[in-house]
């Protein structure tokens, strides 16, 4: 609150400046580091996919290197393509003897590597582009070969979106100018506290602070969603996001009071569910047939629906029980404990694992006394079962206190970026 006093435009730059220049500064160091790794003898051209063959033979001026195209085919490798081009498998044996050989041999079907070979025939160099921003280099040194990463340099930007909904969210979104990738960002940031299907209503509102990414003035995507303000109920509640990150990773999105808009479990284990039994205290049993408490949540799917972790915790138990199936027992931080049960088979997470809230581990089935597939979701407190669609469920960490004096600041700027946004304009605003 101390900072909304200060109100005079130079705090506003300075304070953004030094939140966006963590940022660049990041990318800057990104940019050195790559070129900090070339070897001096060997001055590659810089990842110009272009033209780089100009540039190598420039350097290389005594030999002359020829510059060859493969594509990689369908079940195909890296020797396979090599081979065509009469390259030893004597020197594919070495790439593959490489620590980080993984970068140029996890190739696929369509991929294009342009491969420079000296007059007798030796490899020199194969530069793989394996996207618009990252390319993988393998270059011949004294020491042997040497694969190192490139990343273009790419500007990031700061936009707006801004939009009423009218219809559908997406719809609205998309006009706004958001990706597809935005707007699923911005739905998971705003999954725990928003039902983007039933509580969005036309006239209801949102603004969004984003980054977009460009290569040579180019755009090529979006990036991070830096803030986001979205109404629901007819405008009567207002949410705000904010991002925290560190080193270019992102920590998660909190509210004005820091508080985590994450929740420490999933409502549902499993995505696009359809509820098919209840927590029932008082149920017949349709194989038992007699009454038995139903003592958790069925939802139904395909079998082989993937089955995820509800919040981070320990696996405590994975194996067979005689009405669960194959089933996995989560204890959690705290006093909570989860289960999964009828699974068809489970995924690589064992007794004894950590896992994330999220993690798939395990598959829906019928395993144990069922009558169909499905999967049988228990949620306990304290050891006692507790209804897992009406449980409170507590808060996911608060904002670690280091982050918290750049987050006052950063957060306030933005909330008074988003305040001055106005959701009626149907073009997005410059942001100033
Ligand atoms: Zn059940």
């Amino acid at each position: 609150m101390k900072y909304k006093k200060v109100t005079q435009p130079d705090l506003w730059t300075s304070l953004f400046v030094t939140f966006l220049t963590t940022g660049f500064v990041l990318l800057f160091l990104a940019t050195q580091v790559n070129a900090s790794s070339t070897p001096n003898r060997v001055q590659l051209p810089l990842p110009e996919l272009d033209t780089p063959s100009d540039n190598a033979s420039q350097e290389h001026n005594d030999e002359e290197w020829q510059e060859l195209a493969v594509n990689i085919r369908k079940n195909g490798s890296l020797g396979e393509a090599l081979n065509r081009l009469k390259i030893s498998p004597a020197t594919t044996h070495a790439i593959t003897q490489l620590k980080n050989s993984r970068l140029l041999t996890n190739l696929r079907a369509g991929d294009k590597l342009h491969v420079w070979v000296d007059k007798h025939h030796n490899l020199q160099k194969i530069l793989y582009p394996k996207s618009q921003t990252l390319s993988y280099e393998l270059i011949n040194t004294d020491e042997g070969y040497r694969l190192l990463e490139k990343k273009a340099p790419v500007e990031i930007r700061t936009e707006t979106a801004t939009g009423v909904i009218e219809g559908a969210f997406y719809i609205a979104a998309k006009k706004a100018g958001l990706s597809a990738r935005s707007i699923m960002n911005l739905s998971d940031i705003f999954a725990w506290d928003v039902d983007f299907s039933r509580e969005l209503q036309a006239g209801d509102t949102f603004k969004v602070i984003y980054e977009t990414k460009y290569l040579k003035g180019k755009y090529i995507g979006d990036g991070s969603i830096l803030a986001a303000q979205i109404t629901s109920n007819n405008q009567k509640q207002v949410h705000n996001a904010f991002i925290v990150r560190e080193n270019g990773k992102t920590i998660g999105y909190y509210d004005k009071k820091g508080r985590n808009l994450k929740k420490a479990f999933l409502r549902s284990p499993v995505d696009y569910v359809r509820i098919t039994s209840k927590y029932n205290p008082k149920r017949f049993h349709p194989v038992l047939k007699r009454t038995r408490p139903h003592r958790g949540v069925d939802y139904g799917g395909p079998k082989g629906t993937p089955i995820r972790a509800t919040g981070d915790g320990k696996i405590i138990f994975r194996g067979w029980g005689k009405g669960y199936g194959r089933h996995i027992k989560i204890k959690h931080a705290g006093k909570y404990t989860t289960l999964y049960a009828h699974l068809s088979k489970y995924s690589k997470f064992k007794k004894g694992n950590y896992v994330k809230q999220g993690d798939i581990i395990g598959y829906m089935g019928d395993t144990g006394m069922v009558t169909g597939v499905h999967l049988h979701y228990e949620f306990r407190v304290n050891n006692k079962h507790v209804d897992p669609l009406k449980v409170k469920f507590p808060d996911a960490e608060p904002l670690a206190k280091k982050y918290r004096a750049e987050f006052n600041k950063t957060s306030t700027f933005l909330l008074a970026q988003l305040n001055r946004l106005d959701s009626r304009t149907k073009v997005a605003q410059g942001f100033e």
